[in-house]
């Protein structure tokens, strides 16, 4: 796609203030891709402007016809530069491209249409609760949802237009109006989406506001905006943490999508080869960066070694290769400064007693590109650093346990609450423990969570909120009670 140095504000599609721009790479081979727009301080001033004037100023916000309209037409304008899209997102991101007909691309342009299905079947928007005598008062109560206000949505690189439009097409469909501020990895596929918008869409001027910058400032400055209302954040925990800091100024309400350090738990009685076969997959898929992916194996003491052969040997078979051929399950890390992060746990790892069963490093056959092989882990404790923060790359320890109550509680003594799996040969024991893993999502013998209905979201510190399915469309409205007298 051409012209994706634009930003989107208050219905234009245009240079940054001062025609400032920054470059975006493929992270496979390291070639520049091109210039994205640097958005700078005033710009985010005047997207947020746009949207609080767009939000008060006209009928966005009870036209549920017209904004399930503009959202179909969004997801048709990006159906129809699908080609595009897909071979932008795979250079720009480096996620295999077997990815792109689920959560990389197919899944969330569909989704869009599920959301304007949504915004228009919706029976929430008016309750009636009949009528009564409160304090002796006859009165006709109803319960009004409406929309928030002014969403300022802030998002991660690992799945640009999965996390984008999960907050762009139900905060929209809600009826309020977004200001969203894409990573700094992936401008173009932001900015992409700014362009259908302004050209393909009837999205109305300063509804829809994407500002790329080079600053993760213009983050912190939309969070601490009190013309916002909601604050919709995905990203690091760390970060999470600085978004609510910003909201408490203000109270805005913030709505959270953090980390993970998801267990993948086997019991006695599951198909072991099989089962960490899969898991060592899951932990290789686009080189692991994947917030819900399962990066803690919990297997049985006994079977451990059987157990770390079966994934290594799986991990060993798929290497890393290049994102653009179909077979390729590991391709790059987003850039060199997360392929670092990710040899200081590689490193760490060895220091806390660990060894790698397969992988530890760069793969020698690819001298550019910031590629990690993918990685098994043995010899740790669910104490170790490693095993308990989140690493963002292809690697997975391996820990023993004791029993059906011993993997939960090892699945359970993290910090982190997001997803996680269960494989047993007896569906009502994996059951049992999928409800006692405090997580936002548990897969039970390879089943898959992921769909515009399904809400998704983390307990402790991955997060506050759900995003997608009803649930994520209900946080981008308010509750009004209105009582009439009779
Ligand atoms: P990050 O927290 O560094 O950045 C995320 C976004 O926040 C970026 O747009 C960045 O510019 C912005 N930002 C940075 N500092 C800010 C501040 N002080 N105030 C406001 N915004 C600020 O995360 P990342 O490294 O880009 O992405 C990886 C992380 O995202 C991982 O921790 C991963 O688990 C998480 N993630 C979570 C989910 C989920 O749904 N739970 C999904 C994908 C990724």
């Amino acid at each position: 796609m051409e012209r994706l140095d634009g930003l989107l504000v208050d219905g234009a599609y245009r240079p940054a203030t001062g025609g400032g721009t920054f470059t975006t790479l493929n992270p496979a081979t390291e070639d520049v891709l091109g210039a994205a727009a640097d958005g700078t301080a005033a710009d985010m001033d005047a997207a947020v402007d746009a949207a609080r004037r767009a939000f008060d100023g006209t009928n966005w916000a009870t036209n549920t016809a017209f904004r399930a309209h503009c959202l179909r037409q969004l997801s048709d304008a990006m159906t129809t530069h699908a080609d595009e899209l897909r071979e932008l997102t795979t250079a720009e991101v480096g996620a295999p491209a077997f990815l792109l007909g689920g959560a990389q691309f197919e899944g969330p342009v569909a989704d869009l249409r599920w959301v304007a299905d949504l915004a228009e079947s919706y029976d929430g928007w008016s309750t009636d609760l009949g009528e009564a005598k409160p304090m002796g008062v006859p009165t006709h109560r109803w319960i009004e949802r409406e929309a928030a206000g002014v969403v300022g949505a802030i998002t991660p690189w690992n799945f640009p237009h999965q996390l984008n439009l999960a907050k762009i097409g139900p905060a929209l469909a809600a009826g309020c109006t977004v200001v969203l501020k894409p990573a700094p990895d992936t401008p173009w596929c932001a900015s992409a989406v700014a362009r259908l918008a302004a050209e393909e869409t009837d999205l109305p001027p300063g509804v829809l506001n994407i500002v790329t910058s080079s600053d993760h400032a213009l983050g912190a400055q939309l969070s601490a905006d009190c013309r916002v209302d909601i604050v919709s954040f995905t990203g690091s925990t760390n970060t999470g943490r600085a978004v609510m800091r910003s909201g408490a100024e203000n109270l805005t309400k913030v709505f959270l999508e953090l980390g993970g350090k998801s267990a993948f738990l086997v019991l006695d009685d599951a198909d072991i080869a099989g089962s960490c076969a899969m898991a060592a997959f899951t932990a290789a898929v686009h080189a692991g960066q994947g917030c819900a992916i399962t990066t803690r194996l919990v297997v049985p003491r006994a079977r451990y070694d059987e157990a770390v052969d079966a994934a290594a040997s799986t991990m060993a078979m798929l290497g890393c290769g290049d994102p653009t051929d179909s077979g390729t399950v590991c391709g790059p890390v987003i850039s060199a400064r997360q392929r670092e992060r990710i040899e200081g746990y590689l490193a760490l790892a060895l220091e806390e007693g660990g060894s790698f069963a397969v992988g530890g490093g760069r793969p020698a056959d690819r001298d550019r590109g910031f590629f990690i092989e993918p990685t098994l882990i043995t010899g740790l404790t669910n104490a170790s650093r490693v095993a308990r923060e989140e690493i963002f790359g292809p690697v997975l320890v391996v820990l023993p346990h004791d029993g059906d109550d011993d993997a939960v509680a090892i699945a359970n003594d993290s910090p982190y609450g997001l997803s996680g799996a269960v494989h047993s040969a007896d569906s009502d024991r994996a059951w049992a423990v999928a409800r006692k893993v405090r997580t936002g999502t548990m897969s039970v013998n390879g089943g898959v969570w992921y769909g515009g209905d399904v809400p998704f979201g983390g307990y402790k510190q991955s997060g506050i909120g759900r995003e997608m399915g009803v649930a994520g469309f209900e946080e981008y409205l308010e509750t009004k009670a209105i009582a009439e007298a009779i």
